[in-house]
């Protein structure tokens, strides 16, 4: 029986880990299906975690994380959650492979993914042109053009602030119409430095081996165009990584909001005892690793105290 699971190796997970066994917790272990780092690793560039003043990659970043915040006890176990369910005041965890482990409590730190278009060459040059985060990488394209993909919210609100950076944002939406609140499709389309490109594709992302040159996009007349831009911003929706939390019946076991994201108080409680989310996955999350960390230090205080008492 473990006093803990963390599920997720990311900046949550592993800050939760180092929390929770440093203020005494013995049993603590975080399933992490791949390395520990998280999404952030597949970063070409970070410059906002206060601390590291000189640009590192994500990688770079990351690195030391999983040694410090292991340095208390925290164990990681390289293993896939399928789902988490709770009896009576048990958790039952059960990975791939139909193994089970039990816990007292568990922080849920599985973060999201960016969602991606599947468009040719989205993959090959995703982190040296291709991004999901205005806010981490639009600074490297100061007054530079770039492009946008997509017509949410997210898109709409981060092609206004990429025109607040760059020379000149392309807005590439498959209709005429946004998804987006209008609030924000005015403000977009008062903005001088963004061109809507309206009912189109992106065809392929372009590149060299220095990262992206270009985007073919096509539209629904069948003419095309090729934009010259050294970077381009998919936004396309998100997928919160929350299926570990539905039971055999499909039903979520706590709480969630219409995307999917779990419904947190200010202490990362869940709407389940003993249960906290932590990160990307939470209702509001700001989707910065310096936030996602401070999430799971609250999560980990939060679960020792329930542990204990
Ligand atoms: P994640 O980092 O997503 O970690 C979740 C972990 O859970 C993953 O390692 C995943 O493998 C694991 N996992 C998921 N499901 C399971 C399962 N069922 N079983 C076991 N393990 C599982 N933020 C910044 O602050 N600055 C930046 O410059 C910046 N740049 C970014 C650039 C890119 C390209 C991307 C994609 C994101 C960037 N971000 C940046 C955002 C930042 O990476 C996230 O906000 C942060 O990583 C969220 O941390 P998390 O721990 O909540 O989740
Ligand atoms: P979203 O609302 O799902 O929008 C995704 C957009 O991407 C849509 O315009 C969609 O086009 C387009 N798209 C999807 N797949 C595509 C593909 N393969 N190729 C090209 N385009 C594609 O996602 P989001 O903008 O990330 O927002 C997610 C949720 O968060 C929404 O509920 C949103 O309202 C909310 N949100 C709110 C705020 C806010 O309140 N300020 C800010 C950000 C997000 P179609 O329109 O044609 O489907």
């Amino acid at each position: 029986m473990l006093d803990l699971a963390i599920i997720g190796g990311g900046p949550a997970g592993l800050t939760a880990g180092m929390y929770a066994t440093r203020g005494g917790l013995k049993s603590v272990v975080m399933f992490e299906k791949g390395l520990p780092g998280g999404q952030i690793t597949s970063s070409s560039e970070i410059e906002n975690y206060p601390g590291i003043a000189e640009e590192v990659t994500g990688m770079e970043l990351m690195e030391p994380w999983p040694k410090q915040c292991m340095k208390f006890g925290l164990k990681h176990e390289m293993k896939e959650v399928v789902r988490v369910s709770k009896k009576d005041d048990i958790f039952e965890i059960l990975l791939s492979g139909d193994e089970k482990v039990e816990a007292k409590s568990v922080i849920v730190a599985t973060g999201s993914t960016p969602r991606r278009s599947n468009v040719k060459g989205e993959d090959k040059f995703f982190g040296r042109g291709v991004s999901t985060c205005a806010t981490c990488d639009g600074f490297f394209y100061k007054n530079k053009e770039v492009a946008v993909l997509g017509g949410g919210d997210t898109a709409l609100e981060e092609a206004l602030f990429l025109a607040n950076i760059c020379s000149k944002v392309y807005l590439i939406h498959r209709r005429d119409e946004f998804r987006a609140s209008p609030v924000t499709v005015e403000k977009v389309k008062k903005c001088d430095k963004i061109e809507l490109i309206l009912n189109s594709q992106v065809e392929e992302i372009v590149g060299d081996n220095m990262g992206v040159t270009g985007v073919k996009v096509v539209n629904k007349d069948g003419q095309k165009r090729e934009l010259e831009v050294p970077g381009i911003f998919v936004f396309v929706g998100m997928d919160v990584n929350n299926s570990i939390l539905k039971d055999e019946n499909g039903n979520f076991i706590c709480e969630v909001n219409e995307s999917g994201n779990v419904v947190v108080n200010l202490k990362m409680h869940t709407s389940v005892d003993g249960l906290f989310a932590a990160g990307d996955i939470r209702i509001d999350a700001m989707k910065q690793v310096v936030c996602a960390a401070g999430d799971g230090a609250v999560a980990g205080i939060q679960a020792l105290e329930y542990v204990n008492h």
